[in-house]
């Protein structure tokens, strides 16, 4: 099976001169306001904006008309996930907008210039077209180089506007290929007690999990723990600039740990055959979340869903499929036997789970995991919830705390 997977690479726009500046502000008020105005008609279908709004929109603003086709797909896309994630007091308010220029619309192209070989040009309007030099980071080089190797092919691209500084954010797209059997079920939870815990079933042995592996992310903690320290001792002192500049180091050192991680996780996968990976969808996780606060502070302090992303956009790349279960389909799967499915009573700091039915004791963590294998393995029809076969405690289980250990 064939899948396209997309992949952004974000690269800064080098010291542009003002009048590129300007002409890019005034192009990002002009398609800001065009979004807004295509959401006024409170319709998320295309065909219907288009019918209604193109010939108006041509004459009302002054923008390339592939930017015009551009700006009504974003106020499709707007309405729809503001619809799928409203609650009853939701009111939709636009506060910022990036501008995305399709095929029609931009030329990518690496030259001989001293300043940076990478140019980005845009169609503005009729008249207007304007050059931008890019430069890239070390890792995000690479997968541009990818582009003019053939590995990977340019969509569309992102002009993102954040403080003074503009971004070119790069939608890469690359065609991978899939197994259609998987052999391995691979789970990746987030844990009460760890950042990642991973389970392994094989089909052909659906009611034997493989050895699971944990990743408590201390290195991660230690790191959040320095510059909380650091950024309250500045707030006293009133260094506000300082902390801006502390948040953006924490944030690349946690990201680094992440990285570390992610690739720990994917040789774990990788290491059985035909492996495909299944997550919880952590979407409104947040919302439905409020049990108490000092769990909420431990529980958001680990960023598991960057850690998701990490690891879909690496996998996707070596094509392992990786699926997402419904928050609905993974109810309480760390309170839940994985052998018999008895719901057990128990508090949020219990680290063993003991059935009360079956007498199991097992790693909660792990239980948790080994559940969302199991959901997925029903959805494919690999085993029917009952009986099983007993299945040994600790067979394999070896928890390992290599929570990315390099030096920073
Ligand atoms: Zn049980």
């Amino acid at each position: 099976m064939q899948k396209d997977v997309q992949i952004t690479v974000v690269g800064k726009v080098f010291k542009p001169n003002p009048r590129k500046v300007l002409a890019l502000n005034i192009i990002l008020h002009e398609y800001f306001e065009l979004v807004k105005w295509y959401l006024g008609f409170n319709s998320d279908s295309k065909t219907f904006l288009h019918e209604n709004g193109y010939e108006r929109a041509k004459r009302l603003y002054n923008l390339n008309t592939a930017l015009i086709q551009t700006a009504r797909d974003k106020a499709v896309e707007i309405l729809k996930s503001f619809g799928e994630n409203r609650n009853e007091n939701s009111v939709l308010r636009l506060k910022r907008i990036s501008i995305r220029f399709d095929k029609r619309c931009y030329n990518f192209s690496k030259t001989a210039n001293l300043l940076t070989p990478y140019w980005l040009t845009l169609s503005l309007n009729k008249r207007e077209r304007i050059s931008l030099p890019i430069v890239f980071g070390k890792r995000q080089k690479e997968r541009v180089e990818g582009v003019f190797k053939g590995d990977l092919s340019f969509t569309t691209v992102e002009m993102v506007k954040r403080g003074r500084e503009w971004y070119a954010h790069f939608i890469l797209s690359k065609t991978v290929e899939l197994p259609d059997e998987p052999e391995t079920v691979i789970a990746i939870d987030r844990g009460e007690h760890n950042l990642a815990v991973a389970a392994a079933i094989s089909k052909r042995k659906p009611n034997k999990p493989m050895k699971g592996q944990f990743w408590r992310g201390e290195e991660i903690k230690r790191i959040r723990g320095l510059y909380s320290h650091i950024r309250r001792k500045l707030q006293e002192r009133h260094r506000l600039g300082k902390i801006k500049e502390f948040k953006g180091r924490e944030r690349r050192k946690v990201n680094q740990q992440l990285h570390i991680i992610a690739n720990q996780i994917i040789a774990y996968a990788k290491q059985f055959p035909k492996p495909i990976i299944v997550m919880e969808n952590l979407n409104g996780i947040r919302r439905n979340f409020k049990k108490s606060k000092n769990l909420n502070r431990r529980f958001h302090s680990l960023p598991f869903r960057k850690l998701q992303a990490i690891i879909e956009y690496k996998v996707n790349l070596e094509g392992i499929e990786v699926r997402y279960l419904p928050r609905k389909e993974v109810k309480n799967t760390s309170k839940t036997c994985n052998r018999c499915g008895h719901v057990a009573q128990m508090k949020p700091y219990e680290r063993e789970l003991k059935c009360p039915k079956c007498g199991l004791i097992y790693n909660r963590d792990l239980d948790a995991c080994i559940n969302i294998a199991h959901a997925l393995m029903r959805g494919m029809g690999w085993r029917s919830c009952e009986p099983r076969e007993p299945a040994r405690v600790t067979e394999g289980v070896k928890p390992q705390t290599n929570a990315g250990s390099s030096r920073l």
